[in-house]
């Protein structure tokens, strides 16, 4: 561009300042440099003011940031101020494009563009060296090289001697800013049917830095650049994407992008009015798997989910609702889990190994991300699920680091990381739906479930629910399993077959028809958006009948544990997660009123579920220490007797407590040799017991 028309548009600049910034400015020049460093310009202002310049600033921004913030500095300000390197910065463009869909024919490379999404990874603040000072150690001269992205560039030789150094860098005489590096990754929401989210990374610098971390929602504008991709010294036909960030908007979480039109509402309405509302709830989840009604339902009431509640004293109780299908392999686990993808309006779906370094919550990780030098904080699922669903399959699997950190991510719903200068606290506000396998293949329905998951069981008492799987042959329930999954398979086929084959003898009436059978009772788009809207929109309050309902079950079940002896039945826990589930089954019907009905339909839930696990197999009364600490009471009983008499047989042989004598003596007290011997086991890999000479024991 001509120096003449440089003037002119840095005079635009001034006068636009003079018509819109003069007070933004104005508190600029107070604050600057230390409290602030940026003028931040609304796009619409610059349109208003002239429409040519606001569209010549997305389409060259580098240029014209340049003439905006040389506008600046000749700016009439009070005299002792300078506003040396203060930045120009466009915020709220009109030029909004989604990660996924970047291409070269739009023609977006060097110009700015807006992009929404979660950032996934974000490095630390480190200052970035833009022009280094080299000191001649010969003769002293200093030689200013600029330095841009990539490779440190030296010099070649002395601009003072002429000889090719040795040189130093001078830290003082050289230019440092502070640059972070992060990566953004497409919104949960945005994604449908479990496409992989597609990320951009993009450079921040100076006061825009550690202004995010990893799991917020941002939308970033920035110029888009591409960079030759290498693989050691060879250079590659392939370019990578990426942005130079010009500002930063952190975004409220909620489901921003999820639209609900005045016909959708009117829909969700009148579905909420129906008279089977639960039972085709119930019918939209996963109609390809047969039965399971009392897991679709909690699926269901996980996804409206209870309300959060806020107390006077600061505190706040969850409302989440977490759930754990635990059962013998091929029993459909997996495949209700993916099915959340379809009906949540976010969602993460994820496998207990994890997929990425962060695995379920978050890490703290040095990779070539940041340069191989740097920190990166990466969010984990919980955390990419903040405000939706986690569904997490093979849960018994996941990492030793994410064990631990997950008691935090589940109960106080945030990750807190301290890891190489990182001090970080992440948002994991989201509920977790868990399949796991058992510890040994199959389920055992006469061990508790805390010694038959790899699952400890302070993490398994955070769950709300805890469903059990078996897979017993039962000839009427296995000949409608077969009969539905024969259905399902002949419904696809013939769908299948009339899209290949147009001579297909099979009509279009015959085929929806079978279709219609297997197809979800209410259409899984529509089922997200009631969600959705539910979500938005109802904060329902416990009636006095959902109140008694409640506290009575609560306390009869605690009744039956009230004799000194007796296990524990259920804990305080319990209780929460009857309000939690009551203030769902609320939801689903748009109510603002917890009624009695809620209260007995979860009620019948919880009591379900406590049987399935809760139950101490022996005594068949409800025993929660099965549940929270994984070996029941009458259990712990028997290894004490066993213990004991251990001690005591030893005491009257030499060589320790022969086996035989020991297994004689259980059974004269009613233990059962079998049981016995299994104790024994037990003890002796828990190292309690150990052999001195085979089949004696003695204890440790
Ligand atoms: P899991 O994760 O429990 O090991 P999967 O979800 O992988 O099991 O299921 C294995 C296969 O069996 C799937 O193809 C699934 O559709 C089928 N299947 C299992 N149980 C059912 C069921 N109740 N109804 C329909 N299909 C089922
Ligand atoms: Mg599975």
């Amino acid at each position: 561009m001509a120096q003449a028309q440089n003037q002119e548009l840095t005079e635009r600049f001034i006068q636009f300042y003079r018509n819109y910034y003069r007070d933004a400015i104005g508190q600029l020049a107070q604050k600057y440099p230390n409290e602030q460093r940026s003028l931040y310009i609304d796009y619409d202002d610059l349109y208003r003011f002239d429409p040519d310049l606001a569209e010549d600033f997305l389409n060259q921004p580098d240029q014209l940031r340049e003439y905006a913030e040389e506008a600046l500095r000749l700016y009439d300000l009070p005299a002792d101020v300078k506003l040396g390197k203060a930045h120009v910065r466009l915020r709220n463009i009109d030029r909004a494009v989604d990660i996924r869909s970047i291409r070269v024919h739009d023609d977006h490379i060097g110009k700015l563009i807006a992009v929404s999404g979660i950032v996934r990874k974000a490095t630390d603040v480190r200052p970035k060296i833009t022009e280094a000072a080299f000191e001649c150690q010969r003769c002293g001269t200093m030689t200013y090289i600029p330095q841009s992205d990539g490779n440190f560039q030296e010099p070649h030789e002395c601009q003072g001697c002429e000889r090719q150094g040795p040189f130093r860098v001078n830290f003082d005489q050289s230019e440092f800013i502070d640059s972070q590096k992060i990566r953004v990754q497409e919104s949960p929401e945005g994604l449908r049917g479990g496409e992989t989210p597609q990320a951009i990374d993009i450079d921040l610098e100076d006061d825009i830095t550690g202004r995010v971390t990893a799991g917020d929602h941002v939308t970033v504008t920035g110029v888009l650049h591409i960079e030759q991709q290498k693989s050691g010294q060879e250079k590659s036909a392939i370019f990578d994407l990426y942005m130079d960030g010009m500002s930063i908007t952190v975004e409220d979480e909620e489901f921003e992008d999820m639209e609900i039109t005045d016909e959708d509402k009117q829909q969700i309405i009148e579905i909420s009015n129906r008279e089977n509302i639960y039972e085709d709830m119930v019918a939209s989840v996963a109609p390809a798997i047969y039965g399971y009604d009392e897991e679709k339902m909690a699926m269901i009431l996980q996804l409206f989910s209870g309300v959060t509640k806020h107390l006077p004293d600061g505190s706040r109780i969850r409302g989440d609702l977490h759930m754990l299908l635990i059962g013998d392999p091929g029993t459909g686990k997996s495949q209700m889990l993916s099915y959340i993808q379809n009906i949540a309006p976010r969602s993460v779906y994820t496998s207990g190994k994890g997929s990425s370094s962060a695995g379920l919550t978050a890490a703290a990780v040095r990779d070539d991300f940041g340069d191989g030098q740097q920190w990166t904080l990466e969010a984990g699922a919980l955390v990419l699920a903040d405000k939706g669903i986690a569904a997490v399959d093979e849960l018994d699997k996941m990492r030793p680091e994410d064990r631990s950190a997950m008691h935090e991510a589940l109960e106080q719903q945030k990750i807190s990381i301290s890891k190489a200068g990182i001090n970080a606290t992440l948002k994991s506000r989201c509920s977790l739906l868990g399949a796991a396998n058992p510890k040994y293949g199959r389920f055992d329905q006469y061990e508790p479930i805390g010694e038959q998951i790899d699952l400890e069981p302070a993490l398994i008492s955070r769950f709300d629910l805890i469903f059990t799987v078996t897979d017993q042959p039962d000839p009427e329930h296995d000949g409608k399993l077969a009969d539905h999954i024969l259905k399902t398979n002949y419904a696809g086929e013939l769908n299948t077959q009339r899209t290949h084959v147009p001579t297909s003898k099979f009509t279009e009436e015959e085929v929806n028809s079978v279709t219609e059978e297997v197809a979800p009772e209410i259409d899984a788009e529509l089922l997200r958006k009631y969600i959705a809207f539910s979500k938005r929109n109802c904060y329902p309050t416990m009636t006095e009948e959902a109140k008694a309902a409640i506290r009575e079950f609560y306390v009869d079940l605690r009744a039956k544990g009230a004799d000194e002896d007796a296990p524990v039945p259920v804990t305080a826990r319990k209780l929460e997660a009857l309000v939690r589930l009551a203030e769902a089954s609320a939801r689903v019907r748009l109510s603002d009123e917890v009624s009695e009905e809620d209260a007995t339909r979860v009620i019948e839930i919880v009591r379900s579920c406590l049987q399935d696990i809760g139950v101490d197999p022996e005594t068949g009364q409800f025993d929660a220490d099965v549940v929270e600490t994984g070996t029941s009471k009458s259990q712990r009983d028997r290894i004490k007797t066993l213990k004991q008499l251990i001690s005591e047989i030893e005491e009257e042989f030499e060589e320790g407590a022969p086996v035989d004598e020991v297994l004689d003596r259980a059974d004269e007290i009613g233990m059962g040799r079998d049981k016995a011997e299994g104790e024994i086991e037990k003890l002796r890999r828990k190292g309690e017991v150990y052999e001195p000479k085979t089949d004696h024991l003695r204890t440790t």
